[in-house]
């Protein structure tokens, strides 16, 4: 078991757009497993590989936080291809400590993305499953939910982000 640093709001990578991975190798194995164990431990029920400094489209969801296995959901070069519905919930992210904002997501995703054995998968997903695909593709290309926000939610935001990390350290 392997946890990595998860990068915090501020961290350059969590803005940029992550490369494609292309082939599944022993790296990209080794880094989705390290993911997954850096989820379970946070505890989150997603993340994507910028989050935790690698900027590569790989992304891990798992709604059950380890609970179930067959709830563990691993794709690379994730991509939307169906989207249907929309739905207004909050939501947080492991790379935004202590937010949590209500954001509209397509409720209901079809995602085609390769599995760990380079095989293409179509993932589907609803509400909560749905919401968590999205955020973690959005991750790829570089766009956190605070940036879904108003003006006015976001300035509200950066003043308690700078007010958290003034009183200590966020990790
Ligand atoms: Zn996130």
């Amino acid at each position: 078991m392997a946890l990595r640093d998860i990068r915090i709001i501020g961290d350059p990578i969590l803005t940029k757009r992550a490369e494609p991975v292309a082939a599944v190798d022993e790296e990209i194995v080794r880094l989705a497993r390290d993911m997954v164990d850096t989820m379970y431990a946070a505890p989150g029920i997603g993340l994507a590989a910028p989050q935790v400094g690698v900027s590569k489209r790989l992304i891990v969801v798992d709604l059950s936080v380890g609970q179930n296995k067959d709830d563990l959901i691993v794709l690379a070069d994730p991509e939307v291809i169906r989207q249907e519905g929309e739905a207004t919930c909050e939501e947080g992210c492991l790379s935004v400590p202590d937010i949590r904002e209500k954001v509209s997501r397509p409720s209901r995703v079809t995602v085609r993305g390769l599995d760990l054995e380079g095989r293409t998968v179509e993932v589907e997903g609803e509400d909560l499953l749905a919401r968590a695909l999205c955020h973690e593709i959005d991750h790829l290309d570089g766009i956190l939910f605070v940036e879904k926000l108003s003006p006015l939610k976001r300035k509200l935001i950066r003043k308690k982000l700078k007010k958290n990390a003034a009183s200590g350290p966020i990790l």
